[in-house]
Parts: C-alpha cells; structure tokens; sequence
C-alpha cells in the first residue's frame, strides 16, 4: 500500500472494460475484423525492420508527415486539418482536454460508447448521459435540449456503439443547426466502412463547412489494424492544432504509421472484407429475429440484442459454447455480438437458438 495519496478522481472513475479473450473459444466482444493482417501491412512491417532510418532504434516522426499526407488525401483536405492518435480514443481523451474547463459538461447518448463518460472524467468535465430513443438510437432532439452554458463537447456516435443505429445527414445537419457554434461536436464515425445507411453522413464533408465539428476515424476496425493504435481526427486547423498540442509526444509508433499508409493502400482488399462483413451482419439479424430475438437494424459489424436484466445470463450461455460476447449489464443493457468469420457466427448463431429465455 502506496504512502502517496492519489487524486480523488480515481475512487469514481469507471473502469473501461475490454472485450474478453479466451483461448480457445471464438472473440466476438470487441468489434475486430476477423481476417489475417492484409498482406502489405504485413510486408511493411517486416521491411521497416531492415531499415536503418527508420529501425526500431529510432524514434518515429512525430507529426507523422507521410501519414497524415494519405489520410488527408483520403478525405479530400489538406493536412492542416487532419491530426493522428494512438487509436481514436485517445483523441476522444485529447478533445476533452481542449474544450473542457472543469466542471464543464461532456453530452452524449446513453448507451454510447464507454469511453466517452471515462475520458471526460479524467479530463475533469462532468459527463451527461442522454437516454437512447425507444428504437436504441442517439435522441438528437433530446440531445439538442440537454444543452446548457456549461456544454462544451457532445459525441454523437453513428453508427452507434453499442446498438448499431445510424444518423442519416439530415438529422445531423438539423442537430447541428439546433445546437451552438460554440459547442465542439464530434462525429464518431468508427463504423462508418460498414453503413449502408442511404443518407449516410460523412463527418469530414460537414467538418469542412462547419468549424466546430470535427470526425474522429480509426483504422482499429474496418481496417484491421486494432493491436496498432491509430486513429484520427478531421476538423479545423485551430482544433487540429490544439489535439497535437496536447497528444503525448510520438504517440503514433513508427510500425503504426507505416502500417497504416499500407492499410490505405490496400483499399480494393479491404472493400471486399468490408463487403463480407455486411453480408454476414445481414444473415446474422436476419437469423436472428428468426428465433424472436429483438434486434435493432444494424450499420456496424456488430448486432446489439438489448435483453435488459438477462444480459448476464445470455452471455455465459454463450461462453459455454465456446462464443466469448460483450455484456453491458446496467441500466439499459444488452449484449453487443461482433460480426465474426461465417463459422464463428454459425457458432454464435446456435448458442443463441439454443438459449432457455426465462
Ligand atoms: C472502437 C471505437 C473507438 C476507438 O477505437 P481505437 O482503437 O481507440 O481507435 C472509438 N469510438 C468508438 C465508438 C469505438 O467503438
């Protein structure tokens, strides 16, 4: 037991709870693309051993120039406007640390993704949950009304982690017609390779007509790269350079960037696994509902079945079958299911037919 008194903070800080590995049994807790390492991800990495300017011995580019130069040729911008992280959670760390005074408010819906309450927690903010809608989507009218002097950033998380709904452009565009200049929003577009929403939005696109938005990207899923940490943020240059004032110094590690610029590159493969995904997400709701379970539509590569209190008991169902799920048991809850490989949701699929419903 440490003599050093620690920061008050901690004694309330949600612990964030990672999606469970098992060996042996199938993952489908935290939302990872279940394919091998794309093939040029792979060959970069080995190369960039052999590579004297760029070894392990050295550290990485700190701005991450090459990177950020393909990033902000994807999205159509100039690299002013793009700023990398270790994953994009830590850039939803960062943009609390810029907007937020302590004791200024943090909006988002609720369920949402579960770092947001923690990351404004750390960065001395008060979170303020929004409940979801009766369908388990982002209320963005409530959203817009729990708007006070003292907000200074809202998430909006579409498609939405844990419940898979989407926003179309119009909603946002009205939300952030309804909601202050003075307010950052941040579209969290993690799932975005997945939405075949017909009115999708991009985040980047409004980002570029509105100053106080910003997207915020990650190659974690859709692009394979989760066991790396790489993520961005699309937005203002003042925004963009307030994140980088902030980020811990190299947090982008020179595997990562490489690996990264080879992952963009590799957009023809991807396109295909990203195909895969929706058509397995499909079969899996489709089978399903078949089998009466209550499954809002999905733009993610996960399905969300909010079955409230017996969340708990569905998921050990599931880990007797060798199937490792994703619980949220408070308030609210549900269980998230990954859309896996074919087998693995064949896997799933049968723990969930052959689960006794109290
Ligand atoms: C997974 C996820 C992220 C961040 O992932 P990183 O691995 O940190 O890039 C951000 N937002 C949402 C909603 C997510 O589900």
């Amino acid at each position: 037991m440490t003599s050093v008194p620690l920061v008050s903070l901690l004694a309330d800080l949600p612990a964030y709870t990672p999606g469970r590995t098992v060996p042996g049994a199938v993952k489908l807790a935290s939302n990872e693309l279940a394919f091998p390492t794309l093939p040029a991800v792979r060959d970069t990495i080995l190369a960039h051993l052999d590579q004297g300017s760029t070894a392990i011995n050295r550290y990485p580019d700190p701005g991450a120039a090459q990177l950020v130069q393909r990033l902000a040729d994807l999205v159509g911008t100039t690299t002013d406007r793009v700023a990398v992280g270790s994953g994009s959670v830590a850039l939803c760390q960062q943009l609390v640390q810029i907007s937020c005074d302590p004791g200024d408010e943090v909006l988002f819906g609720w369920r949402s993704f579960e770092a947001y309450p923690i990351v404004s927690l750390i960065g001395r903010a008060v979170p303020v949950r929004v409940p979801l809608t009766a369908g388990h989507g982002l209320d963005l009218t409530a959203m817009a009304a729990a708007v006070t002097d003292r907000t200074r950033l809202i998430y909006l998380c579409t498609p939405n982690n844990p419940t898979g709904t989407s926003l179309t452009t119009a909603e946002v565009e009205a939300f952030l017609d309804a909601v202050p200049d003075r307010v950052l929003v941040v579209i969290d577009e993690a799932y975005r390779e997945f939405d075949r929403g017909v009115d999708s939005p991009d985040g980047a696109t409004i980002a570029a007509t509105r100053s106080n938005v910003v997207a915020l990207r990650t190659l974690s899923k859709a692009y394979g790269l989760a066991g790396l940490r790489v993520g961005y943020a699309v937005g203002d240059p003042a925004i963009i350079r307030a994140l980088n004032q902030v980020v811990v110094p190299f947090a982008v590690n020179s595997l990562a960037q490489e690996a990264a610029v080879a992952a963009l590159d590799s957009s023809q493969e991807l396109q295909s696994r990203w195909d895969q995904v929706v058509a397995e997400r499909t079969r899996v709701v489709a089978a399903l509902r078949d089998a009466d379970y209550e499954i809002p539509d999905s733009q993610a590569n996960f399905v969300w079945l909010p079955l409230q209190e017996q969340a708990a008991d569905f998921t050990r169902h599931c880990a007797e079958h060798r199937v490792i799920v994703r619980p949220f048991s408070e308030a609210a809850g549900g269980v998230r299911v990954s859309i896996g490989a074919p087998e693995e949701n064949d896997l799933f699929l049968a723990a969930a037919t052959s689960w006794a419903r109290n």
